[in-house]
């Protein structure tokens, strides 16, 4: 079947990978004039890891990956408050664990289509027609075409989401906070191979020292949705210009940054993910948010299980959208529910909440008792083998 898929991120390229490989012929659709590298740290995990294994990326991951060995909160002179080994993490969830640029992720699937699959840089659907025999799609700038499937993988904001399905408001879920990231030359200190954390009440930005004298910043703070006009950085120069610890030689890097990842930090909850030929994955679906360290894996998992699904049945779309959301919707939901659980541990209202994260932190450093605070990170699903 010929396959459109919108948004040539971790999902778009994933499926696009398992679609490719089970015989079909995708066209990825991304509005970024080129592929998107880079971006914001992630935690790459779980049922996830095992699907990028099947794909046969591990390697590539694990060269751009890196292998934290702190998680350390600091108060503003810079004491450590708390600095917890995530070798236990490791001890609990396995050696199949590394963190990386959400771009590098994407760029090592990416990488094994790129040769096969046609991309569309540059451009979107711009409206969606399906009948009985196929899909009918125009372009903002591309000619018109016709194809069998048509698959949103294009985020948060998903564009196919909205032709489809209605506007955001419907299945935005929005958890109180904004969040910013960038990737700034030359900063000082580092702390290689250690995430550092400051908080204050309703704040957190955190440093991560990046090969290449490169360093990522992760900035949350709690705000309303639509509460403001002012810029990103004006928002961000206003949340902790005053904040203390470096949040000052911070702020004053974002002069030079002209791509500044600023967001909301939402959900998307949806019944359905399928109309007709249409159907969603990844955060277009089932965005469980930051919060949840986890969306990249999901949103691999669902991309195979899509692939896997069609396969099973046969090319019966009805058929394949429904078992591919009947294996994976409960269990992104329950993700979802525990994602949202985490709001303290990275934007603490008050000190209390401050300290008792701390706390928490510390804690981990014990082996069972890290066992039974972090248990609930393991993936709770079993991974159909579709012989793919
Ligand atoms: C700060 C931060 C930290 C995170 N930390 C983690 C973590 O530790 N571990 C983890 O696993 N996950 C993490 N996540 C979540 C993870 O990044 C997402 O769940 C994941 O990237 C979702 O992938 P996606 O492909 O569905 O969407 P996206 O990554 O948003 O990709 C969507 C793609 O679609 C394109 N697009 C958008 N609109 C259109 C359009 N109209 N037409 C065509 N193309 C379009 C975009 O340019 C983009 O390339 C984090 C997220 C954030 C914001």
């Amino acid at each position: 079947m010929k396959v459109a898929i919108s948004g040539a991120g971790v999902a778009g390229a994933a499926v696009a990978h398992w679609l490719y490989r089970t015989g079909h012929t995708p066209t990825l659709i991304e509005r970024a004039p080129k592929f998107r590298t880079g971006g914001y740290m992630i935690d790459f995990w779980g049922v996830g890891y095992q699907v990028a294994k099947r794909m046969g990326i591990e390697d590539r991951i694990r060269t751009a990956g890196y292998q934290i060995e702190r998680l350390r909160s600091v108060g503003s002179n810079g004491e450590v408050k708390a600095d917890m080994d995530v070798n236990v993490l490791r001890r609990i969830i396995g050696d199949d664990f590394t963190s990386l640029p959400r771009g590098d992720l994407a760029a090592a699937i990416y990488a094994s289509i790129e040769d096969n699959v046609e991309t569309i840089f540059g451009d979107g659907i711009a409206t969606i027609d399906q009948d009985s025999d196929g899909v009918h799609l125009t372009f903002e700038q591309s000619p018109p075409r016709d194809f069998d499937l048509v698959v949103g993988a294009d985020g948060l904001h998903s564009n196919v989401r909205r032709l489809i399905f209605g506007p955001d408001r419907n299945f935005e879920h929005y958890l109180g906070c904004k969040v910013a990231a960038c990737v700034v030359d030359g900063y000082r200190p580092r702390d290689d191979l250690s995430y550092v954390l400051y908080n204050t009440p309703g704040r957190q930005v955190g440093r991560f020292a990046l090969r290449g004298d490169r360093t990522m910043f992760l900035f949350i703070f709690r705000a309303e949705h639509d509460d403001t006009d002012e810029s990103p950085k004006a928002q961000l120069r206003n949340e902790f210009g005053d904040a203390g610890w470096e949040c000052r030689d911070i702020l004053a890097t974002l002069d030079d940054i002209d791509d500044l990842y600023f967001d909301v930090v939402s959900q998307i909850r949806m019944d359905g993910w399928s109309r007709g030929r249409i159907a969603l994955i990844g955060d277009a679906a089932g965005c469980i948010s930051l919060l949840g360290g986890e969306g990249t894996g999901l949103a691999i998992t669902e991309a195979y299980v899509l692939a896997g699904e069609l396969q099973r049945a046969d090319g019966d779309h009805r058929r394949a959208f429904d078992a591919y959301q009947a294996l994976l919707h409960p269990f992104i939901e329950s993700k979802q529910a525990g994602a949202a659980r985490f709001i303290g541990f990275f934007a603490a209202r008050t000190r209390f909440g401050l300290w008792f994260r701390n706390l928490a932190l510390r804690t981990m450093n014990f082996g069972p008792l890290a066992t039974l605070i972090a248990g609930n990170v393991r993936d709770d699903i079993e991974l159909p083998d579709y012989g793919i």
